[in-house]
């Protein structure tokens, strides 16, 4: 084990909550077998809860051989636009993702083994295959992703001549940058610790998030096709339906 996957997951209550992050959870007891996991786990909230810290204690007393670190950072409440001010729209988990990295830029060396940034969404269903592909990555890695933008998939297109990344197969704007789903890319930490003013940014146009986020680090002649040369998908952008809970049973943390 070689490489640490630092999975960085913002979450946020709603009845589906502790289903999702069981599901992570799982995932990555999986992938912990092969591949050294440290789950970072923000709380879009005021406080870190009962329901989440509960999840996490499991990883300990289950003997799950993976770390966490447990934080929280509240999405501002909307503000309203006056005049000319930037678009803030609803951006999402991007006080939980800048809350990650901060942490990351704390408390990671670059020093030692190598270390991989993945944004984790809670919601999102991912193949184990996926995490070794993320311990490949130099600098940073791309890979197709299922159920995203309209499409079966989302995929840089390569090149066939030179194996680079040429293109991008996307729902929405393929002639972004990197039109990229944040399931779709994982970062080197060395560059998110040299490139300390990185950070994802209301400012940025919705829709807009991955892209401008990975211009920071890297072109796209530069990007590193995993996943057999984005053939494979291991990993997909559900969904869940929300739940129409009509009464509440007392008693049961759901
Ligand atoms: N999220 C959050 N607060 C919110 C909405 C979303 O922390 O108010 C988290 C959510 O749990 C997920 C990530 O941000 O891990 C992306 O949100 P979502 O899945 O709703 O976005 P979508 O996939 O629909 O773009
Ligand atoms: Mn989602």
């Amino acid at each position: 084990k070689s490489v640490t996957i630092y999975c960085v997951t913002p979450t946020y209550w709603r009845y589906v909550q502790k289903a999702e992050l069981v599901r992570v959870y799982q995932t990555l007891t999986l992938a912990s077998f092969k591949v050294d996991i440290k789950w970072i786990v923000v709380e879009d909230s005021e406080h870190k809860t009962d329901l989440v810290s509960n999840l996490l204690k499991r990883i300990d007393n289950e003997g799950a051989h993976f770390q966490y670190v447990h934080l929280n950072a509240k999405t501002p409440p909307f503000q309203k636009l006056k005049g000319k001010d930037p678009r803030w729209k609803k951006h999402r988990g991007v006080e939980q993702r800048n809350a990650a990295l901060k942490w990351i830029r704390d408390n990671v060396s670059s020093h030692g083994t190598k270390k991989i940034v993945y944004f984790m969404d809670d919601d999102n269903t991912y193949d184990v295959k996926l995490f070794e592909e993320l311990t490949k990555i130099e600098n940073v890695g791309v890979w197709p992703v299922g159920l995203v933008g309209g499409l079966n998939i989302e995929t840089p297109i390569l090149d066939p001549k030179t194996g680079k990344v040429a293109s991008y197969k996307s729902g929405w704007k393929p002639d972004r940058p990197f039109a990229i789903d944040m399931a779709g890319f994982g970062i080197n930490v060395d560059l998110i610790l040299s490139n300390p003013e990185a950070v994802f940014s209301y400012r940025m146009e919705k829709g807009f998030q991955e892209s401008q986020f990975l211009a920071y680090f890297t072109t796209k002649d530069q990007l590193e096709p995993l996943a057999s040369n984005c053939t494979e998908v291991y990993v997909w952008h559900t969904r869940t339906e929300k739940p129409d809970v009509k009464g509440i049973v007392p008693g049961y943390e759901v």
